[in-house]
């Protein structure tokens, strides 16, 4: 309800009343997990564009990858005036009361990139399962046989396991056969690059480094994976996948050091979640978001309304994308090589 009356005092009733921007009392408070990530500062910039567009307000915190500063980060934001909050879970779990609380009181909330499986939140992401088929199809196609590991996300969001679930569906049938063999999974706590780095380096002081491929989850972690296979004058002849597009990792691809990255163009999922944020504050309910579809395949199975945009896999062949793209320079992607 907060949301609704405050639409409805001064000023901005007027405004709502001509049908123009009726963001001119809302206030957005983006939660962020792990702000220290790349690319988190992209999508940070589209959402403050949408929001300063129409007339809205941003406020934000970071909560360093602490579930519980992160509740406290919530109720903060809520208390310096959030009327729609924008939440990039850094524990799924652990992010439920403060949620609860949020829509408990009339403040909208939009799970963002991560699910927060709770109905009564909006689910804004990229098909996170479609981006690890993509990522097991790169370096499938470059090893359809041998020694594979996974370098799996953080086990506190569920994106890990999503990812997963798309590399385990491209992969099965050549596990099954024997072709491919796992010869090590491990979650990478808190998706720190350094937990990746030191994964990989068990993985292959266990095989003897007779590794013939890494699934990576992200850029970050492909980045450690990479420095342990360097260590061993390994990177460049195993193949290994990404996501995010970050700067470094498409270095990489055209260095030839890693095989694929999953590029999200996140001004995209910026933009139209602050959009999403400001319908809903502006008293929109979940199922009137343009393009919403119902989700279900999150852990307790809830239906959750949810946007879905589409991932596009890079490799050196079609570098040029995210150069024509603007995402990055040629002089950048091309560093070095
Ligand atoms: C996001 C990735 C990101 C990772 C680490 C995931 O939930 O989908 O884009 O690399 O978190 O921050």
């Amino acid at each position: 309800m907060k949301a609704i009356t405050k639409l409805m005092v001064g000023t901005a009733m007027l405004v709502a009343m001509h049908g123009a921007a009726i963001a001119a009392d809302v206030v957005v408070g983006v939660s962020w997990s792990n702000f220290q990530e790349e690319r988190w500062k992209t999508d940070e910039a589209a959402i403050k564009k949408a929001l300063t567009a129409a007339g809205a307000k941003y406020i934000s915190a970071d909560a360093q990858s602490s579930a519980s500063k992160q509740l406290t980060d919530v109720e903060s934001l809520i208390s310096q005036g959030a009327t729609a909050l924008i939440v990039l879970a850094q524990d799924s779990d652990a992010i439920g009361p403060a949620v609860e609380k949020a829509t408990a009181e009339g403040i909208p909330v939009v799970g963002y990139d991560r699910l927060i499986e709770n109905p009564d939140a909006f689910y804004i992401t990229f098909d996170n399962k479609e981006v690890g088929r993509l990522q097991a199809e790169g370096v499938f196609k470059v090893k359809p046989e041998g020694n594979y590991v996974f370098i799996k996300g953080s086990s506190a969001d569920p994106n890990a396991d999503f990812l997963f679930a798309g590399q385990m569906e491209v992969l099965k049938k050549a596990i099954d056969s024997g072709k491919i063999k796992n010869v090590g999974e491990a979650y990478t706590d808190g998706w720190k690059p350094e937990n990746a780095q030191k994964n990989m380096e068990q993985f292959l002081t266990k095989a003897n480094n007779k590794i013939d491929a890494v699934v990576a989850s992200n850029d970050g972690t492909a980045g450690g994976a990479i420095a342990a296979l360097d260590a061993q004058g390994l990177a460049g002849s195993v193949p290994v996948s990404g996501q995010d597009a970050d700067k470094a990792a498409l270095n990489r691809v055209a260095l030839g050091t890693q095989t694929v990255s999953v590029w999200k163009d996140s001004r995209e999922l910026g933009k139209n979640a602050a959009e999403i944020a400001l319908a809903l504050a502006g008293g929109k309910k979940l199922t009137e978001i343009k393009g919403v579809q119902v989700f279900d395949g999150g852990p307790k199975k809830q239906k959750m309304q949810s946007v879905f945009l589409k991932p596009q896999p890079i490799t050196k062949d079609n570098l040029n994308l995210v150069i024509d793209a603007g995402w990055i320079t040629k002089a950048e992607a091309c560093q070095g090589v």
